[in-house]
């Protein structure tokens, strides 16, 4: 889609883009051709889009996927989408908020995603982000269109600045990669930074991945500046017993004065299979 195809549907269908909903749809088809090429899409595959827009993604994805399961929280931009996709057997669109999806209810009705893709709006990034990981680590690859500035959360590295829970958690899921990126004005409107697009292909083990992992990760990191012994007594399942955490930390050979921001994510992995042994 170009920036003069999205403005006439704009126009004839009343879309007015929302600045709280992060709406700056993708108006550039060399880069729209690029994200696809990217994802590594086979035919077999189902594909979660996250935000669908006006669907500059969407159309190609379905050429190339088995499926296409669409969540927009927009009501304009949705009925858009179903009406434009109507005759296309090969793509649903959900009106909803995906923060309030249950993804238990997705994959019973719709199986499990094997490929995730969203172009997110930049203030959900790291909320839809972890929770991607956390509800489906078994997803063979997430591919994200992301303002730059969020490249230093989620590729940085323990005791830096940026380093965080997308950091750790994204680490755990699988290989990162920054693949290029995509100048402000290829967007309709035109956001105020350049993007970029990321992969996370996952890991080939077993994952530890879920829910409770990753509000484990994040309670820990709430008081990333304390002691670890200090930001696990803080998260909500491990509160009195700072006993109990002590002896792991000590058992995992970690220091108990080390910050809990200096630790790497595969040692957040071990602290959480000592402390949730039948989890
Ligand atoms: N994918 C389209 C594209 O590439 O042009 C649109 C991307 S735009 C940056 C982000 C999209 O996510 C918008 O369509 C917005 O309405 C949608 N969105 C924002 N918050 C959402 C949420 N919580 N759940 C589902 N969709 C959301």
């Amino acid at each position: 889609m170009t920036v003069s195809e999205i403005k006439e549907i704009c126009e004839r269908y009343g879309i007015v883009a929302q600045k709280r909903w992060g709406q700056n749809f993708l108006a550039d088809m060399h880069s729209i051709d690029r994200i696809i090429d990217t994802s590594e899409i086979g035919a077999d595959d189902f594909i979660l889009e996250i935000g669908p827009g006006v669907g500059s993604l969407t159309e190609s994805l379905s050429q190339r996927a088995r499926f296409v399961l669409c969540i927009e929280i927009d009501p304009v931009l949705s009925q858009y989408l179903t009406e434009r996709f109507s005759g296309n057997r090969q793509i649903e669109v959900i009106h909803q908020d995906f923060l309030a999806v249950s993804s238990e209810t997705l994959i019973r009705r719709y199986g499990y995603p094997d490929i995730i893709i969203s172009n997110l709006p930049y203030n959900l990034t790291t909320p839809i982000i972890l929770t991607l990981l956390g509800d489906y680590p078994n997803t063979r690859k997430m591919v994200y269109t992301v303002e730059e500035d969020a490249c230093d959360r989620i590729f940085s590295i323990p005791s830096t600045k940026s380093y965080g829970p997308i950091s750790i958690v994204s680490s755990i899921f699988g290989e990162k990669k920054k693949h290029f990126s995509i100048p402000a004005n290829h967007f309709y409107p035109a956001p105020h930074t350049v993007s970029a697009v990321i992969t996370f292909s996952k890991h080939m083990n077993e994952t530890i991945l879920s829910p409770l992992f990753v509000s484990f990760v994040r309670g820990a990191m709430t008081m990333r500046r304390k002691t670890i012994v200090n930001a696990l007594q803080s998260v909500p399942l491990l509160i009195g017993q700072s006993e109990r955490i002590r002896d792991v930390i000590d058992a995992e050979g970690i220091s108990e004065s080390a910050r809990a921001e200096s630790l790497t994510p595969g040692q957040f992995v071990h602290l959480y299979r000592a402390l949730f042994p039948d989890i």
